[in-house]
């Protein structure tokens, strides 16, 4: 009896040991993508118009995870994943970009990789075909951290990197919203929220977690629609549009920029995972809906933990985004 009783006692351990490991084992590598968040709705976008975000938003992922299955670093899988979405006019970033208040398009995008947490940002570029290329160049071939304007726009052309004539970015599509809020905005009669829904949509960014353990976090944007006067927001800014460090985990935000900055979003969201132990679904969702949600801020992020763990996390009725992990790959616009 005694030895049943012990017996008993030995595979109930078993048991409960192998569950644990099993709920703490990382997956080989994982990777999070987003398109933007603000209001998406269904009722918005045609069919065609859906297939071709969920196509371009597979398509990402895949571009990504070959890096990753390939034993590529998450450095490589972020940018290369970025660049992709940089080139596709469906979203703010890259061709493609929002206007601002001025005709013109200006572009923000940053980097970090959370082995060293180095970073490297650029703001207010119109020239670089690429300016997440720009931003991890800043990274790895520069002493600095954050380069602007026509300077960042130097360095970028002396090492190399692709540059455009500034209408390369032009589109259409976000050429007539520039003008239609134009016009909404000097209508006295357009309430300032109705004018604010329109402003942001589309803004990518990008979190991979490789085999080697390393996470890395990348996010690039126009801004938003009618900014004036040099306007950057969190996108390009370390610790508020973009975070990565081994120890908890590396984000990518979208949304309102103001209030990115303001609340330190990405950073505060790595703290609670690293100073607290929260789970990053439950960290990104204090911040997104508890936090930022409160006082208005409007967006979302996306995340990914040391363990490959995954954050999707927004206060808007949409935001294009995506995921995959070993064996499984998934797409979503709408909440
Ligand atoms: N966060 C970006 C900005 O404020 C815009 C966006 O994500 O849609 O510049």
């Amino acid at each position: 009896m005694k030895h049943l009783h012990l017996l008993f006692l030995c595979c109930l351990s078993w048991v409960f040991t192998s569950c644990k490991e099993k709920q703490n084992k990382r997956p080989e590598y994982a990777l999070v993508i987003h398109g933007g968040a603000g209001v998406i709705l269904a009722s918005d976008l045609s069919d065609e118009e859906e297939k071709a975000y969920y196509f371009s938003l597979d398509t990402a992922l895949q571009i990504g995870e070959n890096i990753l299955k390939n034993g590529g670093s998450s450095l490589d899988a972020v940018e290369a994943v970025i660049v992709f979405l940089e080139n596709d006019s469906l979203f703010n970033a890259g061709k493609g970009a929002v206007f601002t208040y001025e005709g013109k398009n200006e572009l923000d995008a940053s980097v970090m990789f959370g082995k060293d947490k180095t970073a490297g940002s650029v703001a207010g570029v119109t020239t670089i075909k690429n300016p997440i290329k720009a931003a991890r160049a800043v990274m790895e071939r520069s002493p600095h951290v954050m380069m602007v304007g026509t300077g960042a726009e130097s360095f970028a052309k002396e090492i190399g990197i692709e540059m455009v004539d500034p209408s390369y970015f032009f589109t259409t599509r976000r050429w007539n919203s520039h003008i239609e809020l134009k016009n909404k905005e000097n209508n006295p009669s357009v309430t300032k929220d109705s004018i604010d829904v329109d402003k942001k949509k589309g803004t990518v960014g990008c979190v991979a977690l490789d085999k080697n353990g390393n996470i890395s976090a990348g996010t690039s944007t126009g801004g938003m629609t009618n900014k004036k006067y040099n306007r950057v927001g969190d996108s390009p800014l370390i610790g508020a549009g973009t975070y990565a460090d081994n120890q908890s985990c590396g984000i990518s935000c979208t949304g309102h920029g103001e209030y990115f900055i303001r609340f330190s979003v990405a950073k505060d969201v790595a703290a609670l995972v690293e100073y607290k132990n929260m789970d990053i679904r439950a960290a990104a969702d204090e911040v997104i809906h508890q936090k930022l949600g409160k006082t208005g801020g409007e967006g979302g992020l996306i995340g990914i933990d040391k363990q490959g763990n995954i954050a999707m996390s927004f206060n808007t009725p949409g935001m294009y985004r995506g995921y995959c992990i070993p064996g499984k790959k998934e797409t979503f616009i709408y909440k």
